[in-house]
């Protein structure tokens, strides 16, 4: 049976092209700096840690504490954590991984976290889903992906994204879900709503603004408007359909191995360096 994750989903939703591109052809990205519009380097902090390495060490210490006793870590365990990753960081970079993670220990968020009935961390999740196909006939696909946090409060759910992405100051973080996850608080949704919650919250958590999660909130009764949504992409995914995004623009093309010659979208419209004449 075919696999799906959500994070495929949503690259596909962004382009479908570019999808094409990447996860198809495996053609690489541009040769330049792949960083959203949302995101700005930060001074003497951004020097040789890569996003990737951030990421995923700040997700390691976030499921490694608990909110029950929130307790920064020591900037030495951050340091070990990130050598133990192969990363050499600097003094700035691991302070500052050390206070996103101790920021969202203090944070409302977690203080909610703490108080879930039962709280499992790095939840992989799977989900049979149909689609119909060609010629009337029915199609399985996995839908997959792993939940950072998942909170069982009584018949209701919060699931619980981090993002580590640095946020450029003025950036409005609910436009920003909206346009960029939106296709994972609809997977999160029917995963905890197919898994038996009631009521499904996605909290998503940027670890540079740790008071202000951007929630959004699913009943059962959202299940049907949910599956429609999430059929017509996975529909269109499995089909083969992979036309260029019909807004396109420099956040969105930033990267993309079409932009320079395969797009049928003009340089004008990808933010593509026009060729000197
Ligand atoms: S240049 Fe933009 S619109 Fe064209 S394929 Fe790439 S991401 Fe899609």
């Amino acid at each position: 049976m075919t696999r799906i994750s959500y994070s495929a989903l949503e690259s596909y939703r962004r382009c479908g092209y570019r999808f094409y591109l990447e996860r198809r052809l495996r053609l690489c990205p541009e040769g330049e700096p792949t960083g959203a519009a949302h995101s700005t380097p930060r001074e003497g902090a951004a020097s040789a840690l890569s996003a990737l390495t951030r990421g995923s060490v700040a997700h390691e210490l976030l499921e490694r504490s608990d909110p029950r006793r929130p307790v920064a870590p020591r900037a030495e365990h951050v340091a070990a954590r990130l050598r133990a990753g192969g990363a050499a960081a600097t003094e700035g970079e691991v302070d500052e991984l050390t206070r996103l993670v101790g920021g969202f220990l203090g944070s409302p968020l977690s203080a909610r976290m703490a108080r879930a009935r039962t709280l499992r961390r790095e939840l992989p999740f799977t989900f049979p889903f149909e689609i119909e196909a060609a010629e009337g006939s029915a199609r399985s696909v996995l839908v997959e992906g792993v939940i950072d946090a998942y909170c069982a409060e009584g018949p209701s759910a919060l699931v619980v994204d981090y993002k580590t992405d640095r946020i450029s100051p003025g950036v409005d973080l609910e436009a920003l879900c909206a346009e960029a996850y939106a296709t994972q608080r609809l997977v999160y949704a029917l995963a905890g709503l197919r898994g038996g919650a009631d009521r499904v919250e996605v909290a998503h958590v940027f670890l540079d603004r740790p008071h202000e999660p951007v929630l959004a909130a699913y009943e059962a009764s959202d299940s049907g408007r949910l599956e429609t949504r999430l059929g017509a992409l996975v529909g269109e995914l499995v089909a083969g359909q992979h036309e260029p995004s019909a807004t396109p623009g420099t956040d969105l093309c930033r990267g993309c191995p079409g932009r320079a010659a395969l797009c049928s979208w003009p340089p004008e419209r990808t933010g593509a360096r026009l060729a000197a004449a």
